[in-house]
């Protein structure tokens, strides 16, 4: 039995690791991971790798290593064609930076296969935000917008000390969920230490973020009470937070609103929702919903197949809200992590075959963090019975067990541990923030 997982992100591969700890240590299945990428770094951290407070280089887990020791394989590859019929994966030909060739163009078959290729960031056809926007979809995104920030600080440092007492930083942040608004406070955080490190004419008024949403309110999926608290600590750090502001198109460093006015930026981040990848529209017949999710049953299988399941961002799985209404699973981590949870205990029950269990999602409530200057957010079930508005360092403890429990899930207790401990001692060793 070969099981192949396209996708070692959030959810992938906390099930790589599960199968291969149970399956593939046993010789029971063939347990292949693939992925675009060498490593993985959770994405709910790609804000930190952006503005440098977390260096990407060295929290990143190699698929290499950890599959081999936890009993899969791992394959470099981006699935770009399915043939169901004859049970094959179609991968794209792997190049270089300088277009060389790697890897032809290549063929990978499967008797079970889970997609788990998580979504990208949804410009909902606005002209000129691919062009001119910055997406956080992945690491080399993140990186991207850092080299450039790290570059502009550097080049402001130099005019204000020339002088120019009138230059400024300019980050525009479309979306005000929970990336654009964790990006805004890390970012006068990263100022902060940027000032430390030498890049000392810099003060908190020469950085102007402007975070711009289109709704009436930041973070629509917390309470409004949480919602008005973070836009305090928020306008407190000095951000300019624009609810109601509709962006119409991107231009060269610049945004241009539905009302006409022009928002001038050095920097602009797109952060106003996502959608999973279009070429699932048409992966062999598989159907898929507005949001190009493949659509999939209870248990978690693709609508109409027995041999291959969607989980995370990319599956789109029904559930009823609140007030029993139809919605969709939400594109979070704790999604993810619920779903490679139920989709590794059903695939072991296939194996059994014993009947496979239907996925219910349980919303743990969400945590927003405000770089280290608190955190706000909303906790679910459990000690919270109900619901339960957290602020402050609560909420902060609160929201950094989240990768804990990622890093549990992937690497179990001792190591998990080792390294809590590491990242403090690396809070004193090493620089606070990645500088290059
Ligand atoms: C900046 C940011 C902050 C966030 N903060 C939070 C938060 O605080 N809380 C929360 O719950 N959620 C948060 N999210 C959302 C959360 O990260 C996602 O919901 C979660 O990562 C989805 O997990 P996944 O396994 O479906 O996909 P991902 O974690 O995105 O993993 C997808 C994997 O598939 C690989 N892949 C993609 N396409 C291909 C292909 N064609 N071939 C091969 N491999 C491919 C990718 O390289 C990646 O490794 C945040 C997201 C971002 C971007």
């Amino acid at each position: 039995m070969k099981i192949v997982i396209v996708g070692g992100g959030a959810g992938g591969l906390e099930l790589a690791t599960k199968l291969g700890n149970t399956l593939g240590r046993k010789s029971k299945a063939d347990v292949l991971l693939l992925d675009r990428n060498h490593s993985h770094i959770w994405k709910p951290l790609l804000h930190e790798v952006a503005s440098g407070s977390l260096n990407a280089d060295v929290d990143a887990v190699s698929y290499r290593a950890h599959a081999h020791k936890n009993h899969f394989r791992f394959k470099l590859g981006t699935l770009c064609g399915l043939d169901r019929a004859q049970k094959t994966l179609q991968l794209e030909a792997l190049h270089d930076e300088e277009g060389e060739e790697i890897l032809p163009a290549r063929e990978e078959s499967y008797d079970l296969l889970v997609m788990a290729i998580g979504s990208v960031s949804n410009d909902f056809g606005v002209a000129g935000i691919a062009d001119h926007c910055i997406f956080l979809d992945s690491p080399d995104q993140a990186r991207h917008f850092h080299r450039h920030l790290v570059n502009r600080f550097i080049r402001l440092n130099r005019d204000l000390r020339e002088g120019d007492h009138e230059r400024r930083l300019k980050v525009a942040i479309v979306g005000a969920g929970a990336t654009g608004v964790e990006l805004s406070a890390e970012l006068f955080k990263a100022r902060e230490w940027f000032a430390t490190y030498g890049l000392n004419n810099i003060r908190s008024e020469h950085l102007q973020v402007s975070l711009i949403e289109a709704g009436p309110r930041i973070l629509p999926a917390l309470a409004e009470r949480i919602s008005d608290a973070a836009r305090d600590e928020l306008s407190k750090l000095g951000v300019n937070v624009r609810t109601e502001t509709i962006v119409q198109r991107a231009e060269h460093q610049q945004l241009v609103t539905k009302d006409g006015e022009n928002i001038d930026a050095d920097l602009m981040v797109w952060a106003a929702g996502v959608k999973a990848p279009e070429f699932l529209t048409q992966l062999d017949g598989l159907e898929t919903n507005r949001a190009n999710q493949l659509l999939v049953s209870p248990t978690l299988q693709v609508k109409d197949t027995e041999d291959i399941f969607a989980l995370g961002d990319c599956a789109g799985c029904p559930m009823k809200g609140p007030n029993g209404e139809d919605r969709w699973v939400p594109p979070r981590a704790q999604s993810a992590h619920q779903m490679a949870s139920l989709v590794g205990d059903n695939i072991l029950r296939l194996l059994d075959d014993k009947p496979l269990q239907p996925f219910v999602y349980k919303d743990r409530g969400s945590l927003i963090s405000l770089s280290h200057y608190t955190a706000v957010g909303k906790l679910m079930g459990g000690l919270a019975r109900g619901s339960l508005n957290v602020e402050g360092r609560i909420a902060r403890m609160a929201y950094v067990s989240l990768y804990r429990m990622h890093q549990l899930a992937l690497h179990g207790w001792t190591r998990t541990v080792l390294m809590t401990l590491t990242d403090k001692i690396n809070l004193i060793i090493r620089p606070r923030l990645k500088l290059h």
